[in-house]
């Protein structure tokens, strides 16, 4: 089984009702390589001929998030932009021109970091978030930035 086709049996195996849109929002956020916002899954939807309005769009996003499934991430942009829940703690660099966001794993993470402020501070870290912003480099070429 795909690892949408996992997602899809648990839900199923919960008696939830798999609809056409349930089924492409999952599959569209599991393959996409990068975290999606509630206009782009629309604007896919669309281009696949799937039916579904921003309400039907939000509605889905709401259902996954209460499920658990997907991991709902902001940014400076303002804008909510959704993956599957991530087995792996990782952080996000984010293209401050195309609001293109990817996903990066840091060897060691802040651990270094986290065991000073808990020597400094006396405060022990539960969790952080951390989020890189510049330009990608498809914006560069394209600008010359
Ligand atoms: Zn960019
Ligand atoms: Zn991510
Ligand atoms: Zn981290």
């Amino acid at each position: 089984m795909t690892k949408s086709d996992h997602i899809i049996k648990s839900l199923r195996d919960d008696g939830f009702r798999i609809t056409t849109v349930r089924q492409a929002v999952v599959d569209l956020i599991t393959y996409s390589a990068n975290p999606l916002s509630s206009p782009k899954l629309q604007k896919i939807l669309s281009d696949k001929k799937i039916k579904a309005n921003k309400t039907t769009v939000y509605r889905e996003l709401e259902f996954l998030l209460s499920q658990n499934i997907i991991k709902e991430l902001k940014f400076d942009d303002g804008v909510s932009y959704y993956e599957i829940t991530p087995k792996d703690h990782h952080h996000h660099i984010v293209c401050t021109h195309c609001n293109n966001i990817e996903h990066v794993e840091l060897p060691h993470d802040l651990d270094v970091h986290e065991q000073k402020i808990a020597r400094k501070n006396n405060f022990q870290v539960t969790a952080h978030t951390l989020e890189f912003y510049g330009i990608c480099g498809r914006c560069r070429t394209a600008s010359r930035i």
